[in-house]
């Protein structure tokens, strides 16, 4: 996914090395040269802007350190705003304090949340909880059929709209989902919820009804972090229409120049708590902003 700015910041690094003290010219070029690599990848203009002028800032200022050359400091200094615009620390999921935790996921369709759903569901399993798969997207045909795939794949059971618990009512399968949970001792509810090909005002409606019925303890925003910049309006409309807790970039895999990945965090002030990085079920990890920017700097 980041390859190209991967490249481009390690060529920035590459001609820094052997210079024995950096010029106010030289962080002047090397601060340039990172404004465009990061805008080149599709990071969104404020997420650059807070990311260079912190670099700029930090080369400047006498950050000096006896161990380090200036190319190693430049290194240390891009390293460490990495992981500042990724959210700094990983932030663990919010398990309620009286079962069942309701997390409910939201996005556009194709984002990746019926799939993210059996990943959720097979690493709570492993992770020793009882989880309980809801299937409220009954927007797109095939969506509750796919979730019980997943489901059984994952091992993790699936509650699907029946005569009597809501059927074409997304609104009373999420209640009856969770009060199902409640009766059967399951400790965990994940809520697949519709989405739209754009954002729209019925989708957020009906969105915004199912967490009202079900007063998640997370609300996971899912985006496919190919789609660039769009990620970031795409945030803005579900952080307005529905609000959300957390934020999980899928599709992390693909070739895409990976600017939502360093944006969404900036720009929505929320911080990601995992990355889907495949279509099988173990194509799954828990965010952490410090391997992630490692990754980039590889
Ligand atoms: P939903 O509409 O949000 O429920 O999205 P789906 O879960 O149905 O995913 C849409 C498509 O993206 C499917 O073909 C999935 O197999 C695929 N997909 C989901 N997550 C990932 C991922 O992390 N990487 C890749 N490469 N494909 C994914």
């Amino acid at each position: 996914m980041f390859a190209s700015l991967s490249d481009r910041l390690s060529a920035t690094f590459k001609s820094l090395r052997g210079k024995g003290r950096l010029s106010e010219a030289d962080i002047e070029t090397t601060v340039s040269q990172i404004r465009r690599a990061l805008l080149d990848a599709d990071v969104a203009v404020p997420a650059v802007r807070a990311f260079t002028s912190a670099v700029r800032e930090r080369a400047t200022s006498a950050e000096v350190s006896q161990a380090l050359n200036p190319a190693q400091q430049i290194v240390k200094i891009v390293n460490e705003q990495l992981i500042e615009i990724l959210g700094g620390e990983s932030r663990e999921l919010a398990f309620a304090k009286h079962p069942p935790t309701v997390i409910m996921l939201a996005g556009l369709q194709g984002a990746g949340k019926t799939t993210l759903a059996g990943k959720l569901g097979k690493w709570l399993k492993a992770e020793g909880h009882t989880p309980l798969l809801v299937a409220s997207d009954l927007q797109r045909p095939n969506a509750v059929t796919q979730l019980e795939v997943v489901g059984g794949q994952a091992g993790v059971p699936v509650w699907a709209p029946e005569p009597g618990n809501g059927v074409g009512n997304p609104i009373e399968v999420a209640r009856s989902g969770v009060a199902h949970a409640r009766e059967k001792y399951y400790d965990v509810v994940v809520v697949d919820t519709a989405g739209r090909l754009g954002v729209d005002a019925e989708l957020m409606q009906q969105a915004a009804d199912i967490r009202d019925a079900v007063n998640p303890d997370e609300i996971l925003f899912v985006v496919d972090a190919m789609i660039g910049q769009d990620a970031v309006t795409t945030a803005q409309a579900f952080a307005d229409g529905v609000g959300f807790t957390g934020v999980v970039l899928s599709k992390l895999d693909g070739d895409a120049r990976g600017g939502a990945a360093l944006s969404i965090r900036t720009v929505t002030g929320k911080p990601v708590l995992f990355a889907s990085t495949g279509e099988k079920l173990t194509d799954f990890e828990r965010f952490h902003p410090d391997r992630m920017a490692s990754r980039i700097l590889d």
